[in-house]
């Protein structure tokens, strides 16, 4: 059986994988210096020039790249190549502010190819593996970023992209798929789906399930695994999945560390913190050809490990995102993220609207919590509410180690702004 696991580079010693990362990195930062002239603007504004980086040990001194900068570029601002060398773009949706487009050499998809390969490999796939992509396609990198990574493990590759649950389960059915790739909640959807028509999880083919591009708790993961019978994992993307990849131990993601080097910082002050700290996440792609960052600041809370893993592998774990580090929140000494507080409602099926009300009472912290109930929740029984109040104080607890003061409220009863509900009040600024 063909398997697609590198241990030379997987489970490579510190020293190879720092020896690595010099080499590329003085080679990456020349290369940004000679043919992206936004950076070596921002590169002269701080004062380092390519002689400054002579080891990832420099690479502190170089300046931060953010998500504005990408949008502030578009479309090809930070293009390191002719266009003429650039195979492909992809693009985000654009929802919020202007789109960020990515541009890809052949080398670039190669890369980004082996680095999803591995996260097949690694959570058990190989050629004898069904792989069903139920990632969106098209300018989304999620779809074909997998499918690429299926096709190099030798995986027989289903792109049947997002939506349409009926096909996807007739398809999971019909040709025994082992491994599915896909949101969390579509997946989870998809799990339900399968419940309701009867399917119980030893008649379900799947094994394994590939789930990313969208926060997820560990509440979900459990159900998932319980309703379809399978191991969920995570993976990581950063213009493409695979930066990093989950493994059997599923205890956080094994970072390609030959083709990306992570960093944590203080998001408030910019400095590197010592590994094991909680901090923003930050990455620099060092063999990337057409579209390289350097030290990209992801707004991701997060911690590295480097630790003897069951899997053999020696690259640096990063955990489970906890948040984003431009809505995080200080109540009573504890950093709160809205998004944990998210996961806590959806874990018990209320919709994601809800509003945090922050307060401050003979100086100490409230936390109020505002839910809406949907219309089929509804109901006037107080009892009733309290009961299911009581549960999300209970889970809140669990997940802030905080308590808050949870209400429910009337359908459709949080006022929204363009459509969008105000998450957060802090009145204690005022
Ligand atoms: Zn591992």
């Amino acid at each position: 059986m063909e398997r697609y696991f590198q241990p030379e580079i997987e489970c490579a010693s510190r020293e190879q994988i720092k020896a690595w990362q010099d080499e590329r990195l003085v080679k990456q930062v020349r290369h940004v210096w000679d043919n992206v002239p936004s950076y070596r603007k921002k590169m002269e504004e701080k004062g380092v020039t390519p002689e400054d980086i002579q080891s990832s040990a420099d690479l502190y001194k170089l300046p931060f790249t953010s998500k504005a900068d990408l949008r502030d570029n578009y479309p090809d601002g930070l293009v390191a190549v002719p266009r003429s060398k650039c195979v492909r773009v992809h693009a985000t949706s654009g929802t919020t502010g202007k789109r960020v487009m990515a541009f890809y050499t052949q080398h670039d998809i190669d890369l980004w190819t082996d680095c999803c390969a591995r996260a097949i490999t690694a959570v058990g796939g190989s050629e004898e593996d069904v792989c069903q992509i139920a990632y969106g396609y098209g300018m989304f990198t999620g779809g074909i970023g997998l499918d690429q990574g299926s096709r190099r493990v030798g995986c027989l590759t289903v792109p049947i992209s997002s939506g349409n649950t009926d096909r996807q389960i007739q398809f999971i059915r019909d040709l025994g798929t082992t491994i599915l790739c896909c949101t969390p909640s579509y997946a989870a959807y998809l799990g339900e789906s399968m419940h309701e028509m009867g399917m119980t999880p030893d008649q379900i083919p799947l094994k394994a399930g590939i789930f990313g591009a969208e926060a997820w708790s560990e509440e979900m993961r459990q159900d998932i695994q319980k309703t379809m019978g399978i191991k969920a994992y995570d993976i990581y993307e950063l213009s493409g999945p695979g930066v990093a990849f989950e493994c059997s131990a599923q205890s956080g993601m094994h970072i390609n560390e030959d083709h990306f080097i992570a960093e944590i910082i203080d998001p408030d002050t910019g400095e590197v913190l010592p590994e094991g700290s909680k901090g923003e996440l930050v990455f620099t792609s060092i063999d990337k050809e057409a579209f390289p960052l350097l030290r990209y600041r992801t707004r991701d809370i997060c911690i590295l490990k480097r630790e003897k893993c069951s899997c053999g592998r020696t690259l640096v774990k990063m955990c489970k995102p906890m948040g984003r580090s431009d809505d995080m929140l200080i109540i009573r000494g504890v950093n709160v993220f809205p998004s944990q507080i998210e996961t806590v409602l959806l874990n018990h099926g209320y919709p994601a609207n809800y509003q945090i009300i922050v307060g401050r009472v003979k100086s100490t912290d409230t936390l109020d919590v505002h839910v809406e109930m949907t219309t089929e929740m509804f109901t006037d029984n107080v009892g009733e509410i309290e009961r299911r109040q009581k549960q999300l104080v209970d889970g809140l607890r669990a997940m802030l180690g905080l308590a808050a003061k949870v209400t429910l409220v009337a359908p459709k009863s949080i006022v929204r702004s363009e459509g969008k509900a105000v998450r957060v009040i802090d009145n204690r600024k005022i």
